[in-house]
């Protein structure tokens, strides 16, 4: 039996709802395995806990987290209480870079059963990798002057090893999937990042000539991804474009409510993070109409990321069928309960077993 200690954090609003829900239908799928078990570690810290305490987790939370093998959060955030800054930085920043979860990585897949947003959508499946830690969100920078001549500055930090940390494992992705690595550019308009992003690439797809690579710049890979999403396979994005696109791709997906997430520390020498797209959504919490199944999904990458594949492709089959089926919470216009799709997701893949 093979024994994976997990720290769960559900944290605020309809994370405290999905969060039970996908962990019920992981411990469906460890069962029908037989040979996994997942130990689950609950930790209360989240908006409630920091206007308890004024702040988002303890001080030895980073050490606390450091013997797990994952970490499985919900999501964080109760806007108009606790500032967003502080919530982010407080606990989803401090994880990410207390564990050097350098690579995040968002799927978007046009699920069976399912229409996306876009009119005539032929069938997509991507996966963008986003360079997670630096980039266009790092904290150089500053103000000079005052009044009228106020001049803010913000620089871009790239640093060789971390972007080609990101796109070797964009490549290393795409060789088991359909070959194809587009990077996410704007040589054209950024001067000193962008080329260097550009060389780099270059250099790294010497590495796999067997990959078929494309270097799109992100206005146009935008317009593309709402256009034409079937031509993509891998995309391999900086930090602030990945963010955009990753927004994106959930959204032609069809609901935010089914969009996955990874937070990876790829060396694996931390426990990495999963955590899916959406936020906290105060405004449907605790009405049981929350969409469980991008927790479930991610989840699923958990799996995956562990080793046991063929046990999530379980879990994404079995949430296709109930799509399929018309289970569907209120976001995908239907009217199922969350718990209602939860059930019939179990249901399915002890079929599908
Ligand atoms: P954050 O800043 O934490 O990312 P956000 O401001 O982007 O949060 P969300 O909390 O993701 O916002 O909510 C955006 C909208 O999507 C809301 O209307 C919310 O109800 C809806 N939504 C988010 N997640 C789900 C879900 N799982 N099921 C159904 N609707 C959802
Ligand atoms: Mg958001």
């Amino acid at each position: 039996m093979n024994k994976y200690e997990i720290a769960v954090i559900p944290g605020d609003g309809i994370g405290n709802e999905v969060v039970p829900e996908a962990m019920r239908v992981l411990e469906a799928a460890a069962e029908i395995h037989g040979g996994l078990s997942l130990q689950w570690s609950q930790f209360s810290w989240n908006c409630e806990y920091y206007l308890k305490h004024g702040q988002m987790m303890p001080d030895d939370g980073i050490d606390t987290l450091r013997s797990f093998n994952q970490i499985f959060l919900g999501a964080v955030g109760m806007p108009g209480l606790v500032p967003d800054h502080i919530s982010l930085w407080g606990l989803l920043i401090k994880i990410r870079r207390g564990f050097q979860q350098s690579i995040n990585v968002r799927p978007a897949k046009l699920l069976r059963g399912l229409e996306s947003p876009l009119k005539n959508p032929k069938d997509f499946d991507l996966i963008v990798v986003r360079e997670n830690s630096e980039g266009e969100y790092s904290e150089v920078g500053g103000r000079i002057h005052q009044g009228s001549d106020q001049i803010a500055i913000q620089n871009a930090v790239f640093t060789r090893k971390s972007t080609e940390r990101a796109m070797r494992y964009a490549f290393d992705l795409a060789a088991e999937r359909r070959g194809h690595v587009t990077s996410a550019t704007k040589s054209n308009g950024i001067s000193h990042s962008m080329p260097f992003w550009d060389e780099v690439f270059k250099e790294v797809a010497v590495d796999y000539p067997e990959m078929n690579t494309t270097s799109t710049h992100i206005d146009a890979l935008a317009a593309f991804f709402v256009m034409k999403p079937h031509i993509f396979d891998v995309i391999v994005a900086s930090n602030l474009f990945g963010d955009i696109l990753t927004d994106l791709g959930g959204a032609i997906m069809g609901s935010i409510g089914i969009a996955p997430a990874a937070n990876l520390n790829i060396e694996r020498k931390y426990p990495s993070m999963f955590e899916p797209v959406h936020g906290s959504a105060p405004d449907i919490m605790g009405q049981g109409v929350a969409n469980p199944i991008g927790q479930i999904w991610t989840g699923k990458m958990m799996l995956d990321f562990m080793g046991y594949r063929e046990l999530g492709e379980l879990i994404l089959g079995a949430i296709e069928d109930t799509l399929q089926a018309g289970v569907r919470t209120p976001d995908l216009g239907g009217r199922a309960k969350m718990m209602e799709v939860t059930d019939t997701i179990i249901a399915n893949l002890k079929k599908r077993a």
